[in-house]
């Protein structure tokens, strides 16, 4: 798409984005004052036509405009017995409570040699708050998995869990990731962000890591050569001004660093939660965070929605609003679906090749770090 094709006649219905069509069309910086007024504008299409039009326009190379990349992915959920007690979580119990799960490092071995096909191209490992877990026993696992897989990427560990493996295993952040990077990993997953305010954190994680924390963790695995990914997860209390706050300290590291790779907007599921439902993010602000995220966030390339928890459909009609990337296969994910996300399946290829295409864009299958396969 070329400057001259924004199509004008959507943006003049509403004079209050002139002022940030006029940024987006020469690829200027949006202030924190910008973002306040996407969330409060009721033009959704506007704001689609916006944040797809500088998706194209801050390509490198232009025979990409059409890409929409996914994965061969396939997730392995350790544990869900769980230190933390986040109010959003319908995955966590305690020890010996029904549906509580644990791998030993042998269950875990066997897993990966028996149920990983050896195709994958990403093996995305999450868990929780497990003090079993500790650096020694994650580098015997990733040395391992390197072993069984030796063509797959690992993805894996949270920001969240390094600071956690940190604590308990008596070692700072950066020898942790350090001693995990020399025995396997390959990249961080964005997850554990969840919405940096403060006093939102208090109403529902107070015991997490702070946002701040967050961000050091990544700084750290950055500046090791580690990439990363970031999240931000909506509708557990937040306002719009959090969401912007969350992206705008988000685009400060990556000026910093440049290591993440991609966003992620997420959305709470309440199923088996202690948040009500009344927060549910509606269509229309699912659609606002992925677009938004692609107008303020002008230094990350990607932008993911997470089809397993958005459903496909939903995950499809992004792909107008900024959107390049759709997630994965994604084998055997158990953390959406004990929320209760119907979507949260492995699909095929031909599936997901079938949802990119029928939106007009061209299936991409990608690595983790975006090398086309
Ligand atoms: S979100 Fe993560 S840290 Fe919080 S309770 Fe659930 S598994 Fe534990």
């Amino acid at each position: 798409m070329k400057m001259q094709e924004l199509p004008e006649k959507i943006i003049d219905k509403s004079p209050e984005l002139s002022e940030i069509r006029e940024k987006v069309l020469s690829n200027r910086r949006l202030t924190r004052q910008d973002g306040i007024d996407l969330y409060n504008s009721n033009d959704l299409l506007a704001i689609g036509t916006l944040a797809d039009f500088a998706r194209v326009n801050r390509l490198k190379n232009p025979a990409k405009k059409d890409y929409v990349y996914w994965i061969n992915n396939h997730h392995l959920n350790l544990s869900n017995i769980c230190e933390g007690k986040c109010k959003f979580c319908a995955y966590r119990r305690k020890e010996g409570q029904e549906e509580a799960f644990y791998y030993t490092l042998d269950k875990a071995v066997e897993y990966l040699e028996t149920q990983v096909s050896k195709t994958a191209r990403e093996i995305h490992i999450v868990s929780a708050l497990n003090p079993s877990y500790d650096l020694e026993f994650y580098r015997q696992l990733l040395q391992q998995c390197r072993k069984i897989l030796p063509d797959t990427h690992i993805q894996a560990l949270t920001a969240v869990e390094i600071a956690y493996i940190s604590k308990i295993s008596g070692f700072d952040i950066k020898q942790t990731l350090q001693e995990l990077k020399n025995a396997g990993l390959g990249s961080l997953p964005g997850g554990g962000a969840e919405i940096f305010a403060e006093n939102v954190r208090q109403q529902v994680c107070p015991e997490k890591i702070s946002g701040q924390r967050w961000l050091e963790v990544m700084e750290i695995a950055h500046n090791l050569g580690l990439k990363s990914n970031a999240t931000m997860l909506t509708g557990i209390g937040e306002t719009c001004y959090d969401k912007i706050d969350h992206m705008l300290a988000v685009r400060e590291l990556q000026d910093k660093t440049g290591g993440f790779m991609t966003f992620i907007p997420l959305f709470c599921h309440y199923e088996n939660t202690e948040i009500p439902d009344s927060n549910q993010p509606t269509g229309v602000d699912m659609l606002k965070d992925y677009a938004i995220s692609r107008l303020m966030l002008d230094n990350i390339e990607h932008l993911k929605a997470f089809r397993i928890q958005t459903g496909i459909k939903l995950a499809q009609t992004s792909l107008s609003f900024g959107v390049n990337d759709i997630d994965g296969t994604v084998m055997e994910e158990k953390i959406t679906r004990m929320a209760g996300s119907k979507d949260a399946y492995a699909v095929k290829k031909e599936e997901i090749e079938h949802f990119i295409t029928k939106a007009g864009k061209v299936p991409v299958e990608r690595d983790t770090v975006y090398n086309l396969v």
